[in-house]
């Protein structure tokens, strides 16, 4: 049993009003209660000047687990080997206490069971089937009868949600979104681009989140706020939500002109070697750049600004996602960026941390669970130094999380970062991405 004590509590309900100066009690996994008195036997936790919050909730992840690599990569035949623990260290380390995995294979079952049953400290984790049309690589459906058997065997696998992608064509993907919503799974997705210039017919009941606002951009040529406005209404009517993932483009757009960015980011010593060597040795947003590619990835963070104050004018809720996984978006890390450029979009503070909190548990249908911070609810919690209402950025001051029932103070944080970066720069010359190697 823990308690927090002396808190100021940022709870995210629906009022939000921060409880000053309070106690919360962590007992069995759950918050035990609130302002009430401290039973016998609890270890105390300083909260002293601090502000505590729900855990963080990133909704658009690729997790590194192993993977055997195949005939089109340089290190072809090669199986990489992922210690969980270490990969799940870079959420742990950033509060991220729940992960939307949106391209979830058998291996993400295995780490999600070890933090489940304790052996590696880790968030929880939502899994997304990834269903693509075209060649037939991965989970492929090109005619509605394929479509609606996929979706019946990923919810006989276990898998919860489904993820469109977009070379479905469109019969197909009418008849996935149909299954899924007769199987109880959500769907989310990239808009097709058979929709292009038929965008309106995309929008059929329970087209529940769009996962980028890259896949409205694709939708026009001309990037203009009426463009924006058009689709806030579509989806505002539809009530198909919206992970904007604007570090993503960011990342990209960054990594279009230079990879020096990526090369000094802070960060990147925790990722794992291979995946270092690879963004900056086989860079596809890099490699054979030019000034117009980069002046397009320009407009389209532009255009991404307009989206999010379209969609907020609109009442289209709007979830953090950050698509890590992709070159230079690192784990953990890359969701207080998205929540800086939410902000600096246009969301409040409050609308920001909501976006990464509250929102995203109700769209996952576990806001019974986790999200606010109330008596009754699991304790997926994120101490902070400063007050993230004041300035966004204060979500980066962590002095400790509460994820699985445990207490992690920032101490613990650094000593397991400090012992990854070493064993990561022990083993650099070993994953040379450029090589083909037995891991
Ligand atoms: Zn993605």
């Amino acid at each position: 049993m823990y308690a927090v004590n002396n808190v100021n509590i940022i709870p995210m309900t629906t009022d939000n009003k921060v409880i000053e100066n309070a106690t919360i009690v962590i007992k069995d996994k759950k918050i035990f209660s609130i302002n009430q008195p401290i039973p016998v036997n609890t270890k105390i936790i300083d909260g002293k000047g601090k502000w505590l919050m729900p855990g963080l909730i990133d909704m658009h992840v690729h997790n590194l687990a192993d993977i055997n690599f195949s005939s089109n990569y340089p290190t072809k035949g090669a199986t990489l080997f992922t210690n969980t623990q270490d990969f799940m260290l870079l959420y742990i380390a950033n509060g991220v206490t729940t992960a939307f995995e949106l391209s979830a294979r058998v291996e993400h079952f295995g780490q999600r069971n070890e933090i489940i049953n304790g052996k590696v400290i880790g968030p929880r984790i939502a899994l997304a089937i990834l269903i693509e049309g075209g060649d037939g690589s991965g989970n492929a459906a090109n005619t509605p009868a394929d479509g609606r058997q996929t979706v019946r065997i990923a919810k006989a696998q276990g898998y919860e949600f489904i993820k469109l992608y977009s070379r479905l064509n469109i019969e197909t993907y009418k008849a996935i979104i149909d299954e899924a919503y007769k199987q109880g799974m959500k769907v989310i997705g990239h808009i097709p681009n058979a929709f292009k210039g038929r965008l309106e017919e995309a929008f059929v009941p329970h087209f529940d989140m769009v996962a980028h606002a890259e896949e409205y951009a694709k939708q026009t040529d001309s990037f203009t706020g009426q463009d924006a406005k058009r689709f806030a209404k579509l989806a505002k009517e539809n009530g198909t939500w919206l992970t904007p993932t604007l570090i993503t483009m960011e990342k990209i757009a960054e990594q279009a002109r230079s990879l020096d960015g990526v090369r000094n980011l802070p960060s990147l010593k925790y990722v794992h070697p291979l995946m270092q060597s690879k963004w900056l040795t086989s860079n596809n947003y890099n490699n054979g750049t030019n000034p117009e590619r980069v002046a397009y990835f320009e407009k389209l963070i532009n255009f991404h600004v307009l989206l999010v104050k379209a969609f907020k004018e609109a009442g289209v809720p709007m979830v953090a996602g950050t698509d890590a996984g992709t070159s230079g978006v690192i784990w953990g890390y890359s969701l207080h960026d998205e929540l800086e450029l939410l902000v600096k979009a246009g969301l409040t503070t409050a609308e920001a941390l909501a976006s990464a909190t509250k929102l995203p548990a109700t769209w996952l249908q576990i806001d019974d669970k986790i999200g606010t911070v109330e008596a009754g609810k699991f304790a997926d919690l994120l101490l902070l130094d400063a007050n993230p209402l004041d300035n966004i950025n204060n979500t980066r001051k962590i002095a400790g999380i509460v994820v699985n029932g445990q207490w992690i103070d920032k101490e613990k944080i650094d000593m397991m970062l400090l012992d990854l970066e070493k064993r990561n720069n022990a083993n650099k010359d070993k994953y040379d991405w450029g090589k083909r190697a037995e891991y």
